[in-house]
């Protein structure tokens, strides 16, 4: 035998008669080279060599049902204006978002999430309750079409009111400092008339303190005690917002929304508000954003037992889009990379601009 040469090397035996043997290894695979070897107990390599065994050890997955698509539903017939800043993402009157709805549902996505841009606006954000608003009317056409697509209404203020604040001001106040406990009342009123309308599931967006409560206490009084929160519990104050604010026409006219959203720097404040949403009855917890804030959604995860959803907001959609459409990043690996980087932090629900497309890159 040669030096460092082992049995497993030799590629054939001769016995004594003369006959040649095959040895018991495949005769096309390649023998790894005999110098330049280590001592080394643990090569994690060995479960990357093949895709069979990656798949085999593979930790986390992500399938169409995490996915929930947000749809803008505007006023009128026929009506699809792409938002400038979310490319791919349009505003969609009532008969669109049924179309809408159709395909996603076709794709196997198992529920969308509805914001609503109303007529006119006004102190009382009227379009947020009225039976007749916009996110009533879509969520009513929706279910007729397809019953089994789960509805989930976005529950907030801030599309309806004439400042773009997420409830009630005090009059001449030109701060954002919102009245939380008279915004309950209207968050409250627009989660039952949600409900009538045939939303599935109501998502309280706007960070009052104690809105979960009063929603629960709205619902139940109206006999929709059946129906689950999904709560907005650690929603911080982003500038990863801007393209959903022209998507849903709800930029703030004056000050900004940091006396009700959460300080980017705070992680255990984050606890402390799913903690509350809990005892206040919350099904779902919901993160958002999520790309800056993976450590909230694992923190959160750790946390609770409820289910975690992750919102990939707009801001997050944008930059993806830009670098596709500018040839400086592969899009579907990017996406798809971030979507599963989600699921890895601990989400159980994704909601996302890029739901669709992720839907048909993971049927292909
Ligand atoms: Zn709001």
């Amino acid at each position: 035998m040669l030096p460092n040469q082992s049995e497993f090397d030799m590629r054939s035996i001769e016995t004594k008669e003369g006959e040649i043997y095959a040895p018991c290894v495949s005769p096309n695979r390649s023998m790894p080279p005999v110098s330049n070897r280590t001592q080394l107990t643990h090569r994690p390599r060995r479960l990357r060599r093949t895709t069979p065994l990656r798949q085999m050890v593979r930790e986390n997955v992500l399938t169409t049902n995490d996915l929930i698509y947000p749809l803008f539903a505007v006023p009128g017939k026929g009506f699809a204006q792409e938002v400038k800043s979310m490319p791919g993402v349009y505003q969609l009157s009532v008969d669109k978002i049924v179309e809408e709805a159709k395909q996603v549902y076709d794709l196997g996505i198992p529920s969308i999430i509805l914001f609503g841009i109303p007529e006119d606006k006004d102190v009382d954000a009227t379009g947020a309750w009225h039976d007749c608003g916009i996110v009533q009317k879509a969520a009513t056409a929706v279910k007729e079409a397809v019953p089994e697509l789960v509805v989930i209404a976005d529950t907030c203020l801030c599309e309806y009111t004439s400042h773009g604040h997420c409830g009630y001001l005090e009059v001449g106040d030109l701060t954002g400092r919102v009245l939380n406990d008279p915004t309950l009342e209207l968050l409250k009123k627009t989660a039952v008339s949600q409900v009538k309308a045939g939303a599935d599931i109501i998502a309280p967006s706007g960070m009052m303190d104690g809105f979960v409560q009063a929603i629960r206490e709205g619902l139940d009084e109206a006999g929709f005690e059946d129906t689950p929160i999904l709560s907005y519990a650690a929603k911080y104050a982003s500038a990863y917002y801007g393209p959903f604010r022209d998507a849903a026409d709800s930029t703030p006219q004056f000050g900004d929304r940091r006396t009700y959203q959460m300080d980017p720097a705070n992680v255990r404040e984050a606890i402390k508000e799913i903690e509350l949403d809990i005892a206040e009855g919350a099904d779902m917890l919901m993160v958002k954003p999520a790309l800056a804030y993976m450590d909230v959604i694992c923190r959160v995860k750790e946390a609770t037992n409820l289910p975690v959803a992750a919102y990939n907001v707009s801001g997050e959609y944008a930059m993806v889009k830009a670098a596709a459409l500018n040839g400086w990043i592969d899009e579907e690996r990017v996406v798809m990379e971030t979507l599963l980087g989600f699921k890895r932090a601990g989400a159980d629900l994704i909601l996302t601009y890029h739901a669709k497309d992720a839907a048909r890159w993971l049927k292909a």
